[in-house]
């Protein structure tokens, strides 16, 4: 694509009914999306099976050559792409954003591209021969949220391509656009049908989930959507991953040094002004560092610039959406009205226009506290005290979701063993959220199952087949 206004145009409808999509930062219109219809699936299902068994059959290395010049395609494309993103997600072009995103994408493909899969021998005793190979699905279908919208389709769609599927995305309704224009920049290399974008609603994912005609379903949401895709995916036994929502625990060790980790801290909070599934949402902080590690993040985050993405001096945007602003202010003002204390933010200037909720960080609160007991996903933490290590490992694992966690101190071997005490699919020490394309990704308990990313990343998008003979 050469301009922003030349991929907005081809991804804008000519006929059919449209919606009108709205700046977050703004509340002006960015574009119009097409409002595609459970019949439109039905189409995009059918020219899917039309078009895999030819690209299964080119073969791991020929996939493999196309999805790298999708990425360079994705590259070439890359400041209109984030400049989409930026207006319709609302994340800022600079900082871990938009175009951090755009970057991450061509990264992933790069890595499903180039990740080798041979068959495994399992057996070869003499008498038998045993190996693990893996089949092509067939047609998958990836239904993706509103806060990272292309990385997460790209995560979605890279490994299913690269093992011989078909896609059909349904994005989120509030973030069509991009995944549309994504889609449409990788579709300048892939063969017509392997991967087509449905821009529906939520009956258009039930349905997808359910179609006797796809084989597996990548799901990337809440928890409670999760659930609905497991019940709706039962009838035809499909296989399923599932990125569902977290609450992130974060234990600053008495051994931490509170300056040198105040800016991992922030980012791994902030990171997308909170909307990432595996941010730091609770802080559990030892008493012997507590108001130390309160004025380190304080004076960190008070730096932090938050306003419209598209100006290259922010670093933290809007609220996606108003639902998700809501939920944080009632959040905070719950924690206020339980006698908490706001360190930082939490007094929204609601005369301005998009939904900007500021930074907000809260001191002195209870770990039964809806802020932390609840998911936020938005610019609002916690920092709870506590007085025992294993009083902090009770309360990071007392709620039923386990996507990520981590722990903060200056001794390694100290920090590792906490680590394993924690119920959580990662575990990062001195870090927190980090996502890297060759190690695997996924959630414990409520926050899912399956892995992303790695080889075990590949593996999840073929139907394991012992040859034995
Ligand atoms: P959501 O569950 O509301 O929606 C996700 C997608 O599911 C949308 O495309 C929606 O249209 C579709 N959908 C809704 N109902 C459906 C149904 N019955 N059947 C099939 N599809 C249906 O999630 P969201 O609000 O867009 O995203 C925020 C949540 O996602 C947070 O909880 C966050 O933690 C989680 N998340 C998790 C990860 C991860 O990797 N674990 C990553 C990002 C976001």
């Amino acid at each position: 694509m050469e301009t922003y206004d030349a991929l907005l145009a081809s991804i804008t409808p000519t006929t059919g009914e449209t919606r009108t999509i709205f700046d977050p930062a703004t509340g002006t219109a960015v574009g119009h999306a097409p409002v595609h219809t459970v019949e439109d699936l039905e189409s995009a299902i059918a020219a899917a099976r039309a078009a895999q068994p030819a690209w299964a059959a080119l073969g791991h290395d020929a996939r493999s050559a196309a999805l790298l010049k999708a990425a360079d395609a994705v590259e070439r494309s890359a400041e209109e792409l984030a400049q989409l993103l930026s207006r319709e997600q609302g994340k800022p072009l600079n900082g871990p954003n938009a175009r951090f995103e755009v970057g991450a994408c061509a990264a992933w493909l790069r890595a499903a591209a180039g990740t080798p899969l041979e068959p495994e021998t399992v057996v070869d005793d003499g008498e038998t021969r045993a190996e693990l190979h893996y089949r092509p699905i067939g047609v998958v279908g990836a239904i993706g949220p509103w806060n990272w919208p292309m990385m997460i389709t790209i995560w979605q769609i890279a490994p299913a391509l690269r093992m011989g599927n078909a896609v059909v995305v349904k994005p989120s309704e509030y973030t069509p656009l991009s995944v549309l224009a994504l889609a449409k920049v990788l579709n300048e290399e892939l063969p017509e049908g392997l991967l087509t974008v449905v821009s529906g609603g939520r009956d258009v994912g039930a349905r997808l989930a359910e179609h006797p005609a796809i084989g597996k379903v990548m799901f990337t949401g809440s928890t409670a959507t999760g659930k609905a895709i497991i019940k709706s995916s039962a009838d035809t036994v499909k296989s399923l991953t599932l990125e569902l929502g977290g609450n992130d625990a974060g234990i600053v060790l008495p051994d931490a040094d509170p300056k040198a980790i105040a800016e991992g801290l922030f980012w791994g909070a902030f990171i997308n002004t909170g909307q990432t599934c595996a941010a730091l949402k609770r802080l559990y902080v030892h008493d012997s560092l507590y108001e130390a590690v309160c004025a380190e993040l304080t004076a960190v985050a008070a730096a932090m610039p938050m306003g419209n993405g598209l100006d290259e001096a922010n670093v933290l945007g809007p609220l996606q959406n108003k639902a998700q602003y809501d939920v944080v202010a009632r959040l905070v003002d719950a924690a206020r009205g339980s006698g908490a204390r706001i360190l930082l933010g939490g007094n929204p200037d609601t005369e301005q226009p998009g939904y900007f909720y500021p930074t907000t960080l809260v001191a002195d609160i209870d770990n039964s506290n809806p802020l932390v007991a609840e998911e936020q996903f938005g610019p609002a933490l916690p920092i709870i005290r506590y007085s025992t290590v294993d009083e902090a490992v009770t309360m990071a694992n007392a709620l039923d979701v386990g996507l990520g966690a981590s722990v903060w101190s200056s001794n390694l071997d100290g920090a590792r063993k906490v680590a394993a005490r924690l119920e959580a699919g990662t575990v990062w020490i001195n870090k927190h959220g980090a996502v890297d394309p060759r190690i695997p990704f996924g959630g414990a308990k409520q926050s899912g199952y399956g892995l992303e990313f790695g080889v075990e990343g590949l593996k999840a998008l073929g139907v394991p087949q012992i040859i034995n003979g």
